[in-house]
């Protein structure tokens, strides 16, 4: 490379080179000497691959910037010129431009120290999307190595204009849960399924009753989703297989709506299971936890007088609770207040052209996060870096 690398440079480096889940190594050590270079003491490795950096400047409250720095299992499809040099692996949920937002707003405010007061904690947290991220930094001890936060802000780019902010106070986003069954069968040659249980038939009768958990046992005032986004059974044609493999995925607002819903697909999969003959009952087991991100509605209503008056009033929004997750919020652990924000990263021109006229219509037609075709407009990373810190710097003053 020729020159200072630029905080665009950055970015295209960052997301030409994506790193899975607790794997972040080289996104971590990247984003370690920028912060270094911004003045931070700092400290790597915390709960794996996780960084974090702090700046004292006087009286004043201790306040946490977080980034997540994980990417996902997705072939990138967007043709851009820095597309990921690794097979099969993409920023296709745009944490590189958190992290690229972290370090260009630490580096602002480390060099405008007369213009805020207390300690800045910023916090490259990986693992993510898999839930365990957030926890793992906790238990590694980084509110023992660091001051704990009076406040924590966070923020995640998505589909909707570029330039624009998105907030709401109190509940943004859902409580997810994965559940994996595995179901029993008897394999054996496919000429004979007389002589066997197979697990492919009760799975795919299982997927469509699973379909009516949400349809017929959980109110129309309550938001939930029950996806099933893996199935896996089998090698070849003539094979009954032993066993089948379902995961999937449960979004509730409500604790117990949560139950609900958890204690239905059990009871379902166990009769699935019975009514099909399988030896014995299905194994089911949870994973990838994520809590409801409830944001404070003091710490909400500070940011967004912040934003307003850097991106003028048009510019934010109000966003509806989201059906989609965070582990975000573990930081907090019900006692520290924090906010949360969206970016907006679609290209005007992409949007403009998407079909429909409100922005709920016009979300279906451009390329959301986690998929393949996800290209975040370039100038993101300004708005990004901007509302990071003046969220930060509000918060401070
Ligand atoms: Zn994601
Ligand atoms: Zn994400």
């Amino acid at each position: 490379m020729t020159g200072p690398e630029t905080l665009a440079d950055f970015y295209r480096d960052l997301h030409a080179h994506p790193e899975l889940s607790m794997q972040e190594h080289r996104t971590a050590a990247r984003l370690a000497e920028r912060l270094q270079a911004a003045g931070l003491g700092t400290i790597e490795g915390i709960g794996g691959t996780g960084v974090a950096g702090i700046l004292r400047n006087g009286d004043g409250p201790t306040v946490m910037v977080r980034a997540d720095m994980d990417a996902l299992p997705v072939t990138e499809e967007t043709g851009l010129a820095y597309a990921s040099t690794v097979p099969g692996v993409m920023h296709a949920c745009g944490h590189d431009l958190h992290v690229t937002a972290l370090a260009g707003a630490v580096s602002v405010l480390a060099g405008a120290r007369n213009t805020w007061s207390g300690t800045l904690l910023a916090v490259g947290q990986p693992g993510e999307e898999t839930a365990q991220g957030a926890l793992a930094m906790l238990a590694d001890g980084l509110f023992d190595r660091f001051p704990r936060p009076d406040v924590i802000l966070g923020q995640h780019v998505g589909p909707a204009p570029v330039a624009t902010v998105g907030h709401r106070a109190g509940l943004l986003m859902s409580a997810a849960l994965d559940v994996e069954i595995r179901i029993f069968g008897r394999g054996g040659h496919g000429s004979m399924p007389e002589n066997c249980v197979d697990p492919v038939v009760t799975a795919a009768y299982l997927v469509t009753r699973l379909q009516t958990v949400v349809s017929r046992e959980v109110g129309a005032r309550d938001a939930a989703v029950v996806t099933v986004g893996r199935m896996h059974a089998g090698t070849r044609a003539n094979v009954i297989p032993d066993e089948a493999v379902l995961t999937l995925n449960l979004r509730t607002q409500d604790r117990r709506v949560r139950e609900r819903v958890l204690a239905a697909v059990r009871r379902i999969a166990e009769a699935e299971c019975a009514a099909s003959g399988c030896p014995r009952p299905p194994e089911i087991t949870t994973s990838g936890d994520f809590p409801p991100l409830t944001n404070d509605s003091a710490t909400v209503a500070r940011v967004r007088a912040a934003h307003r008056a850097v991106f003028g009033a048009e510019a934010v929004m109000d966003y509806p609770s989201l059906l989609a997750s965070e582990d975000f919020p573990h930081f907090g652990g019900g006692e520290i207040p924090y906010a949360y924000w969206f970016v907006g990263a679609t290209p005007w021109k992409v949007w403009d052209t998407a079909p429909g006229e409100r922005p709920e219509e016009k979300l279906r037609g451009v390329p959301g996060n986690h998929t393949a075709r996800f290209a975040p407009d370039p100038a993101t990373v300004r708005t990004a870096v901007t509302a990071l810190t003046e969220a930060a710097r509000a918060a401070l003053s």
